[in-house]
């Protein structure tokens, strides 16, 4: 029975509830009285404190997504576009990811790694590897990794992924330092988690891939990710364990979307009615070719436009949790949906394990890649590009190194201290970027983007500090400040 607080999968991912979720969706989706109150529930109010957002239910969320007159598709992004603002402004936080291992016991029928997989060589980084990577990652101007390891107790062990973390933090070459490492490794044991706590991870992130409990047996055939509750309960335990952020995420293409996008957000009203805080991120990865994978055989893609309103509903359901898109999109796609919702993506990302030591930008291995990469530019590339589109790169790291975690975190939100806080940081952390790694275009045009955002602080004090602190990076090489 469907059960919210449950600490069992199947009652707070309840499979009846998704399909009676679906079935109110599709009698309500012409309900234009219905669809016109979720979306005014849902839309920024002024407070005494701030701006605040109420979010929406997997119930209401699933009208929206389900209804298909084209007027309201414009409000819901619409109203998307306002929320993003809202919170997120016009930062995006930039991150890349780390593979360490891909070798893996599962049989993911989706995934290159699985074990049957003859055609990729296993690789494992040695510390000495990826203390190279590491300072790859770092000159191309990267300060927050996420690390990506296949699932193989006797090869990648929890002590393996400990001792890669405590290389990582312990790097710092030239002005460069990894401030931030999330983890996204399968789903483990309370102690573990502790473990992975007390190394000083960002956000543990691992993705359900499906919500429907059937085709995940399907799916993940043999290994120990087969076990749905084991997985779906996962998040439960990392937070048991001390981990305050954690990251949820669907692989679109593996079943209908409607069902995973029901199901992910009654995971993340579990996650707040147990823990009292929900999902740090979310992430929207599609299902993309791989050595072993066609992804045509896959029934259940979704095209671009789908996609995007996916994101946009997601951004109104769930208005304070970050948003993730990786380089499996392209530049076109990442364009269209960073304004509807997306938070943070990936640049100058590379998918195979040791694919940043000794190669140029332009050189990309491909023998042990995990997906093709469809946006294969350089970071100064993204950087440069983001900006001419009106975004600022942010590449803070600030919250979880000041506390500010969980529940804390969303508090900033709520109260309206983003724009003292966040946005400062921000154009420290890109002013960093600019003096230490980027082109001199890229350099050029952040630095006029840099003096005219310090002046939208809105705090006087905040701000001349701000300039101070951007002086101080920019003239005495200092490093590292936040707020
Ligand atoms: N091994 C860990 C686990 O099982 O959760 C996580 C690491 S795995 C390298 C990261 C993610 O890549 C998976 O959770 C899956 O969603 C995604 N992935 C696997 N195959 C993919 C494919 N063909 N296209 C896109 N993403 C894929």
């Amino acid at each position: 029975m469907y059960d919210v607080k449950s600490m069992k999968a199947e009652d707070f991912i309840n499979h009846e509830e998704i399909l009676e979720t679906l079935e109110y969706a599709e009698k309500n989706k012409d309900n234009i009285e219905l669809i016109e109150q979720i979306l005014e529930k849902a839309s920024p109010k002024k407070t005494g404190r701030g701006v605040e957002c109420a979010g929406l239910s997997h119930r209401e969320a699933s009208v929206l997504l389900a209804c298909d007159n084209p007027e309201i598709t414009e409000k819901i992004f619409a109203l998307a576009r306002e929320i993003k603002q809202a919170f997120y402004g016009d930062r995006i936080v930039m991150f890349a990811p780390l593979y360490l291992s891909n070798y893996c016991v599962n049989k993911c029928v989706y995934c290159p790694y699985h074990i049957q997989n003859k055609e990729i060589p296993r690789k494992k980084l040695t510390q000495e590897e990826v203390k190279q990577e590491v300072i790859a990652l770092q000159d191309m101007g990267h300060k927050r990794l996420a690390i990506e390891a296949g699932e193989d107790p006797v090869n990648n062990p929890i002590e393996y992924i400990l001792d890669c973390i405590k290389t990582i933090y312990s790097i710092k070459h030239k002005n460069g330092a990894i401030r931030r490492v999330n983890v996204n490794i399968a789903a483990t044991t309370v102690e573990n988690y502790k473990k992975l706590k007390d190394a000083g991870i960002g956000t543990y992130i691992l993705f359900q891939e499906t919500y429907h409990k059937d085709s995940y047996e399907v799916l993940h055939p043999a290994g120990p990710k087969h076990n749905y509750a084991y997985h779906t309960e996962a998040m439960d335990r990392a937070m048991e364990g001390g981990i305050d952020d954690v990251g949820l995420g669907v692989l679109f293409g593996l079943d209908k979307y409607k069902y995973e996008f029901a199901g992910l957000l009654m995971h993340a009203e579990h996650l707040e009615a147990v823990h009292g805080v929900g999902p740090h991120t979310i992430s929207v990865p599609r299902l993309k070719r791989a050595s072993d994978i066609d992804p045509s055989t896959f029934d259940n893609g979704i095209d671009d436009d789908i996609f995007a309103k996916i994101i946009a509903c997601i951004r109104i359901a769930v208005p304070y949790t970050g948003m993730i898109i990786s380089t499996r999109e392209s530049e076109e796609c990442r364009h269209k949906v960073l304004e509807l919702g997306i938070s943070q993506i990936s640049g100058g990302s590379r998918t195979s394990v040791g694919g940043y030591a000794g190669y140029s930008s332009e050189e990309r291995p491909h023998d042990t890649e995990q997906f093709d990469v469809s946006d294969q530019r350089s970071l100064d590339e993204v950087v440069n590009w983001l900006m001419k589109g009106g975004y600022i790169p942010s590449f803070c790291t600030a919250c979880y190194r000041e506390g500010r975690t969980g529940d804390r975190f969303m508090a900033l939100c709520k109260v309206g201290q983003i724009q003292n806080c966040c946005h400062p940081n921000a154009l420290m952390t890109l002013q960093e970027f600019l003096c230490d790694y980027a082109s001199p275009e890229t350099k050029k045009i952040g630095e006029e983007l840099i003096a005219k955002e310090i002046q939208k602080v809105p705090d006087e004090k905040r701000r001349a500090r701000a300039i101070q602190y951007l002086e101080s990076i920019k003239n005495s090489g200092e490093r590292d400040f936040r707020f």
